[in-house]
């Protein structure tokens, strides 16, 4: 039957589990501890930073913020960073992206403890990833898999299409669909034939921060459709809007399954940030505990 993905309603589902466990973890004498970093005057990172702070603050998971102005020197963030890798009592490690001018996302990213690194993105966790062993998964591919799985859980041999190739959406989320078998076909602003090869996929998952780019030319009938696009244009009528990538209206008649933007790929990237920090927490008090992380 032909579904909307509702990412925030499964998302909510899923930060339920997420608070049981923290609850567990505090009466063992932990409390789960995010700290973000942002260093740029971008409002949507402003947004995106309170949404995170939100969350945890619900779950009961602490979060600590630092907010830099572009003029930030990147040697104060390279010792903040180094300072945090050190405190106990922070688990997790969140750099926001993008950095302002000036600033190496790469670098600094790299100093990060890869057992801190929330977002799987150092080059350690991509690495591992990629080799298909144990690892930080990052946040937004991890919610995309969970959308995925509420529609069909077993994907193995499906043709996968990921449009974008960076290391924070398409490179991840290529990996985690070959980890889950199946066929996957790598799409990036040099490809020949986007439409022909997207009209082929059983699953296309688009992160190009292009408006509606994809139409019902591009769908293969029954295909899932995962937009993690976020574009803010305006319409028309002169009014701001969030759109994804795809056309939404357009390609209803022709697909199995979609995510809407907002409410699809958004929530659960946030809601997977707070499981990340969870389990982090715990990995780095196993001993503590006296639990091995399958028994908690
Ligand atoms: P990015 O770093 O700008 O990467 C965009 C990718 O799209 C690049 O790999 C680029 O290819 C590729 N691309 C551009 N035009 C294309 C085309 N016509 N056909 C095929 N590929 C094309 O962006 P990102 O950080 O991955 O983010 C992508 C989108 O997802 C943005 O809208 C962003 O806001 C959104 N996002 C959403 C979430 C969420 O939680 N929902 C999280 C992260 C990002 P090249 O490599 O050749 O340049």
């Amino acid at each position: 039957m032909k579904r909307l993905i509702n990412g925030k309603i499964i998302a909510e589902k899923f930060c339920e589990t997420i608070k049981e466990k923290v609850e567990k973890l505090k009466n063992n004498g932990v409390t789960p501890c995010i700290a973000l970093i942002k260093a740029n005057d971008d409002p949507a990172s402003e947004i995106y930073v309170s949404k995170k702070e939100n969350l945890a603050k619900v779950l009961g998971i602490r979060s600590q913020t630092y907010k830099f102005l572009p003029g930030v020197k990147e040697d104060f963030l390279k010792n903040l960073i180094k300072d945090l890798n050190q405190d106990p009592t922070v688990h997790a490690i969140l750099l926001q992206s993008p950095l302002a001018e000036g600033l190496s996302f790469k670098k600094l990213i790299n100093l990060i403890s890869p057992e801190k690194d929330v977002d799987g993105l150092t080059s350690i966790n991509q690495g591992r990833l990629f080799a298909g062993e144990s690892c930080v998964l990052p946040c937004t591919p991890q919610g995309v898999m969970h959308l995925i799985h509420s529609v069909k859980e077993d994907i193995s041999g499906m043709h996968a299409v990921v449009l974008g190739r960076s290391v924070i959406v398409g490179r991840p989320m290529i990996s985690m669909l070959l980890n889950n078998d199946c066929t996957v076909t790598a799409l990036h602003s040099k490809s020949k034939n986007v439409l022909g090869i997207c009209s082929t996929a059983d699953i296309i998952v688009s992160a190009i921060g292009k408006p509606k780019f994809i139409t019902q030319n591009f769908i293969k009938p029954g295909a899932i459709v995962i937009d993690v696009g976020i574009n803010r244009i305006i319409t028309p009528e002169g009014k701001k809007k969030v759109v994804g990538d795809v056309d939404l209206d357009d390609v209803w008649d022709f697909v199995e399954a979609i995510t809407p933007v907002p409410n699809g790929v958004g929530p659960m990237t946030v809601a997977y940030l707070m499981s990340n920090t969870v389990n982090l927490a715990i990995n780095q008090n196993r001993k503590k505990l006296g639990l091995t992380f399958d028994r908690f």
